[in-house]
């Protein structure tokens, strides 16, 4: 999975960054999980869904905190939708997107290949700058490989 790019059309990517900023409010950590379509490396975000849809009080004590009755709720809408969880993205407060030490032992897909996007600032910064972002790639036992070097070209902005 080392060469996996993942697609999303511009406009869905700049209503995610709206809303991880605006769910945050600028005091939290907010997330999403972003859904659609696998062909090998090649992962094409047809939909996203934000944990506070799923699980109301995810974003309670500000940082994530995503419960059981929220992965029911998010295998239902994928089985309606007939979309894969491709990966899941969240906030940090600062600077710094690397893994915490929760994000690294609690991967919300504890399955090869899913991937973890952080975005910096509690997603203030411009929609369309990718600077910052991280990416991880969960591997298995809690290790995860680290992309962030090459997210500008993983993460493929489209207008299709
Ligand atoms: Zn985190």
């Amino acid at each position: 999975m080392s060469d996996v790019t993942i697609s999303v059309n511009f406009l869905r990517w700049r209503r995610l960054m709206l809303e991880l900023k605006r769910r945050g409010g600028g005091r939290r950590e907010s997330g999403a999980f972003l859904l659609g379509l696998r062909d090998g490396q090649s992962l094409r975000v047809k939909d996203v869904v934000y944990y506070d849809d799923l699980d109301p009080n995810a974003l309670d004590q500000g940082y994530v905190n995503f419960h059981a009755d929220g992965f029911s709720a998010l295998w239902s809408h994928c089985r309606k939708a007939r979309l894969d969880v491709l990966a899941d993205i969240h906030t940090h407060p600062g600077g710094n997107t690397s893994q915490s030490e929760l994000d690294r032992t609690n991967p919300m897909m504890a399955e090869r290949g899913h991937l973890a996007l952080i975005v910096p600032h509690f997603a203030a910064g411009p929609w369309w700058s990718k600077r910052g972002i991280s990416l991880f790639e969960y591997e298995a036992n809690y290790r995860w490989k680290d992309l962030s070097g090459a997210l500008p070209s993983r993460l493929c902005l489209t207008v299709f």
